[in-house]
């Protein structure tokens, strides 16, 4: 075993998390919902999104059989959606190919969708206690600072330098309790700005703590700048006050998502109002909102609500079954984009009459 794991082997036995759910009764399908929902995402946030999930859907098989709003709308509100559809997705890979049974190796794991490398090296780790390697987000600042790792963030040759590093250190005995420790570290003490290299186990021997600047690692990527992109949210309000959401297409963002209806940019009202079947004699009034940003990886979304408040029941609009109406201050059974959450919130706390 490394210096490196057997420090942080002994740190943990004080200092590690023991409290968090997912780590009671670490079943390969608690570890591997934990995993995907910890993917760009920090523990403290995940917790009460495990629960409610996991209250819902105790087991794989009953997630199988959920639909896919169902499952959107246990995820709402934790973001990166298609980490959900890929869950569920795999659930019933494994109910079809594995019967049931989540499996216990990496490269079996890794055919999964939504699962990588990482995910998969955790399940093994965690749940069966084999031999697996990970390196997600906590792990990567851990060995690039401890060995001053060169490479920018994402480079081929960097994720390869990385990799080697944490294969090298992980151990064939106690690998679970190796993997928690440090993940542990990158979450509590190797952390992004102002990590407590005092308390640190690794510091006598981490490169970048000896040198000084643990602040310049991981690498920065080279910043591209965000091309901006325009669009419309045409929120239909009705004379209850409910309005009207648009089911997102299953690819690309808020995929599957049900969300206030985008049009370009230039779209005037009265071609959207006649697209969805109703007459703009229909109007009670109009009003432009407040534009605003949402961002993506690789793009920046200006976004213009345009209210538009209709006169009698126009229920029979927009029949097809992309469509739906929905009170703001109702509980929603399915899953709504960021967007349409924000906006509709300010229609229920009043903010758009
Ligand atoms: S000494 Fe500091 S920079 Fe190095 S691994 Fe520990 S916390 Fe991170």
């Amino acid at each position: 075993m490394t210096e490196f794991a057997k420090k942080l082997l002994h740190w943990a036995q004080h200092n590690g998390r023991k409290d968090l759910p997912w780590q009671q009764n670490p079943t390969a399908y608690r570890v591997w919902v934990s995993e995907v929902m910890l993917q760009q995402t920090q523990a403290s946030t995940v917790v009460p999104y495990f629960n409610r999930f996991l209250n819902r859907f105790p087991t794989l098989r009953q997630l199988a059989k959920a639909s896919e709003d169902e499952v959107l709308e246990y995820w709402s509100g934790l973001g990166y959606y298609r980490r959900a559809r890929h869950l569920r997705m795999a659930a019933l890979e494994i109910v079809e190919t594995h019967n049931g049974e989540v499996p216990a190796s990496v490269d079996a794991l890794a055919r999964l969708p939504g699962i990588g490398r990482s995910t998969a090296g955790a399940i093994v780790a965690l749940a069966f206690k084999r031999t697996a390697t990970i390196l997600d987000g906590n792990v990567r600042r851990v060995l690039s600072r401890f060995y001053a790792v060169k490479g920018e963030r994402g480079a081929a040759k960097t994720e390869k330098q990385l990799w080697s590093h944490a294969e090298d250190n992980t151990p064939a005995k106690q690998v679970d309790l190796y993997t928690q420790a440090v993940m542990d570290l990158g979450a509590t003490i190797c952390v992004r700005s102002n990590p407590k290299c005092s308390l640190c186990p690794l510091a006598s021997k981490c490169k970048a703590h000896r040198q000084g600047n643990e602040a310049d690692y991981p690498i920065p990527a080279p910043r591209r700048a965000l091309r901006v992109q325009r669009a419309r949210f045409f929120m239909l309000i009705d004379d209850r006050g409910a309005c009207l959401l648009q089911k997102r297409p299953p690819n690309g963002v808020w995929a599957s998502l049900w969300s206030p209806p985008q049009h370009p940019h230039t779209t005037p009202v009265s071609v959207f109002i006649e697209a969805i079947g109703l007459s703009t004699a229909s109007i009670a009034k109009t009003f432009t909102g407040k534009k605003f940003r949402h961002a993506f990886s690789h793009y920046q979304l200006e976004i213009e609500p345009i209210y538009v408040f209709l006169q009698g029941s126009c229920r029979g609009a927009a029949q097809d079954q992309n469509y739906r109406w929905h009170h703001p201050g109702e509980r929603a059974e399915f899953g709504l984009s960021a967007v349409a959450v924000k906006l509709l919130t300010e229609i229920d706390s009043d903010g758009a009459s």
